[in-house]
């Protein structure tokens, strides 16, 4: 953090993991090994702020170890500030930690928590001693340095676990669900002084998180992973409103997107999406035509934010309400579509009972096709 701005990009070549010995010791697949990390490429700017997310188990910890150095890269490379590091011993990488499992020692103070892994490099007193004041506060630590960690909230001891990975003066902060243990508000709580310690540091971040909402609030810029794999990488409006397959567009947001499996029906030259059991219909915008082919089966993607309730006859689609969900300030409204829902919601000030006609006008623009195969979002051309 002296002397102005560090460098750190991070480049992620076609990185892959195999763990030799399978951590669940199940005969049946002894010998066989786990891939946990497949091919994965992509760049974290100098100074970014990136959220690895994917469900437990897709390889998101494993990423950030090999980062650290804390686990070896199988193939490929991870290279930051334009130099290799897969060979480079983790303390020379120049990366700080913070795990969810914030492994202080309780018979120690806050300050000699902190001050712990600096002894061992040799930092002079003094040194320590300036670097804890200018971290304390950022960490919102600075009355509490003589407490005994044993004596902590969990928000303040994930706080002193944070501070002692800042404190190694590190380019890059590796942070590996570093809320999953606290409850909401202080979560909450801490996840507002990340961003703002972010703000304030400017030192390139890595947070792994299963929690949606963390790393799309948090983030520049979101790595989507699921089973070992990239799925999209982007920024959290891109991976809200531009998702490239069904798994990150089902993966995302909250109430989740409708999915609905669709046949199109053309009638004269209206196309218009269609649904089992059912004779509602969603009129086709034009741009999809290019991407019709014959026998392809699709599924139609729409949040439920992106089509609003209307009352007069300036709709595009009607349906019958199956059930009305009145949230305070948000309300759903659910018609059945076949096997399938769609869920509508609004924050205008309207009531329904099952059975009532429901009008939609439709945001054609933000209306997404998927192949139902391949998972694959079918995009029209031009
Ligand atoms: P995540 O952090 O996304 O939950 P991990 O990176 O911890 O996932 O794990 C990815 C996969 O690798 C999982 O299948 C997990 O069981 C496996 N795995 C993780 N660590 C080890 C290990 N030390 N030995 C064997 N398998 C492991
Ligand atoms: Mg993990």
């Amino acid at each position: 953090m002296e002397g102005g701005r560090p460098l750190a990009e991070i480049v992620y070549s076609q990185v892959c993991k195999t763990y030799e010995h399978n951590g669940t010791k199940k005969k049946k697949h002894a010998g066989e090994g786990v891939r946990a990390v497949k091919d994965l490429s992509f760049t974290i700017n100098d100074g970014e702020f990136v959220g690895i997310l994917g469900p437990s188990g897709c390889g998101k910890s494993t990423t950030l170890r090999m980062t650290a150095g804390l686990e070896e890269i199988t193939a490929g490379e991870i290279i930051i500030d334009g130099k290799v590091i897969n060979h480079v011993t983790p303390k020379d990488r120049g990366i700080g930690l913070a795990f969810e499992d914030y492994a202080l020692y309780p018979p120690l103070n806050v300050y000699d928590n902190i001050a712990f892994c600096l002894k061992a490099k040799n930092v002079s007193k003094e040194e320590v001693h300036q670097r804890i004041t200018k971290i304390a506060p950022l960490m919102k630590l600075e009355d509490l340095l003589d407490a005994k960690v044993a004596s902590l909230s969990g928000g303040q001891k994930q706080r002193v676990n944070i501070a002692r990975a800042l404190v190694r003066n590190p380019k890059v902060l590796l942070l590996d669900e570093p809320l999953s243990h606290l409850d909401g508000k202080m979560r909450q709580t801490l996840r507002t002084e990340i961003k703002r310690l972010h703000h304030n540091i400017q030192c390139t971040t890595v947070l792994v998180t299963h929690d949606q909402m963390e790393a799309m609030s948090l983030s520049d810029r979101v790595c989507i992973m699921n089973e070992g794999f990239l799925q999209q990488y982007g920024t959290p409006d891109e991976i809200f409103n531009d998702p490239v397959n069904l798994f990150v567009a089902n993966f995302i947001g909250e109430p989740p997107m409708n999915l609905l499996q669709t046949q199109i029906r053309k009638e004269g030259d209206k196309y218009s999406f269609t649904f089992k059991d059912t004779n509602a219909s969603i009129p086709m915008p034009e741009t999809f035509k290019s991407i019709l082919k014959e026998g392809n089966e699709f599924v139609l993607g729409i949040r439920p934010t992106y089509m609003d309730v209307v009352h007069d006859d300036n709709w595009d689609a009607r349906f019958e309400v199956e059930i009305f969900e009145n949230l305070g300030e948000e309300k759903n409204v659910s018609v059945r579509l076949g096997d399938n829902f769609l869920t509508v919601m609004t924050t205008k000030d309207i009531r329904f009972k099952k059975g009532d006609e429901l009008r939609l006008k439709i945001q054609q623009k933000n209306l997404l096709l998927f192949d139902v195969k391949t998972g694959e979002r079918l995009r029209p051309a031009g």
